[in-house]
């Protein structure tokens, strides 16, 4: 038996089509209808052929449907939350994949009527790559998924899309989306504000420099290429709408930096050894943990 009878998938790039391609795989849901706004990605996605209907307007989607996801980024969500708010079935559940999570349930709470459930997730799980043609069913097995429902959500609807990550391959925690915030600043806003930097900084050399640093990129700066090829638009979205936890953490990191600026310039080895030893722990804890 399909967890839901129709999902609708709005924003069917690499996490929305991701997702549509997982659900099928796990036979989760009976009907698949996708929408996004760029023609191209819709013609894409039929060609594909990963949706049993294709929209343009998100609106006939979301029609009938009692699962709808939102992967657009974050800062389209409020106008999209509006426009398909009056055409959310009683009784469906609403979702969605953002990054943050505080600022989707600012935007969308309002759009949320009555007797529909909202239940914001994040899939922790993605790739430098954007679009339809990156999405790949596996995208989330053995990452985790979580949830932050608001307080009073109703707990059948958490359920059962806790179900459905799992059935994509995830594993579920839950927590509340201002925790959620902060852990992700450090784990995955931060590095991708400290890559968009180092690249950033790169390119301001001068050009003979700058050659080299593409030639002799394997040193360690390729691995911060990739975190910065990330789409745009989605990361500037994340950091306009984390932008507490962030600076938050940015003020930490900030710290952290000038002090081993201070031990690098009086040549302090030993502190230096010390914290590049703990450094290489956490390395092995995450692949202990299989998210390597
Ligand atoms: P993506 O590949 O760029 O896909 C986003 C899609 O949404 C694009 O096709 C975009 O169309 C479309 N879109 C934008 N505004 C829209 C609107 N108002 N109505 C309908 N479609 C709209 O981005 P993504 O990586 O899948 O990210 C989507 C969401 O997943 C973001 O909220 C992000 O925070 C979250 N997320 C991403 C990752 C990751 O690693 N990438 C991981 C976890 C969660 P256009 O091309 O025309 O703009």
């Amino acid at each position: 038996m399909p967890l839901f009878r129709r999902a609708a998938v709005i924003g069917i790039g690499l996490i929305g089509s991701s997702l549509a391609r997982a659900m099928r795989r796990g036979r989760l849901v009976a009907h698949i209808a996708g929408s996004d706004r760029s023609a191209r990605v819709r013609d894409a996605a039929r060609d594909l052929g990963f949706l049993d209907s294709v929209h343009a307007d998100p609106i006939d989607a979301v029609a009938g449907a009692d699962l709808v996801v939102l992967c657009t980024p974050v800062g389209a969500l409020a106008e999209l939350g509006a426009a398909i708010g009056p055409h959310l079935a009683p009784g469906a559940v609403l979702s969605d994949v953002g990054s943050v999570k505080q600022a989707v349930i600012r935007d969308l709470g309002p759009h949320v009527p009555e007797g529909v459930h909202f239940v914001p997730a994040h899939p922790v799980a993605g790739t430098e790559h954007s679009g339809p043609e990156a999405g790949f069913a596996e995208l989330f097995d053995g990452r985790w998924c979580i949830l932050t429902p608001p307080p009073g959500t109703d707990p059948e609807a958490v359920a059962k899309v806790a179900a459905l990550w799992r059935g994509c391959g995830s594993q579920i925690e839950e927590m509340d989306a201002a925790h959620h915030d902060a852990v992700l600043a450090i784990t995955s806003h931060l590095p991708h504000l400290i890559a968009y930097t180092i690249v950033g900084t790169a390119t301001d050399l001068e050009e003979a420099t700058q050659r080299e640093v593409i030639k002799f990129s394997a040193g360690g700066f390729r691995d911060f290429t990739r975190i910065a090829a990330s789409d745009p638009v989605m990361w500037r979205d994340v950091f306009l709408n984390n932008r507490e936890a962030v600076l938050e953490m940015l003020g930490r990191f900030t710290e952290d930096l000038t002090a081993l600026q201070r031990a690098i310039r009086w040549g302090e080895g030993d502190k230096l050894e010390e914290l590049f030893t703990r450094t290489r722990a956490i390395r092995r804890g995450i692949i202990e943990a299989k998210q390597a």
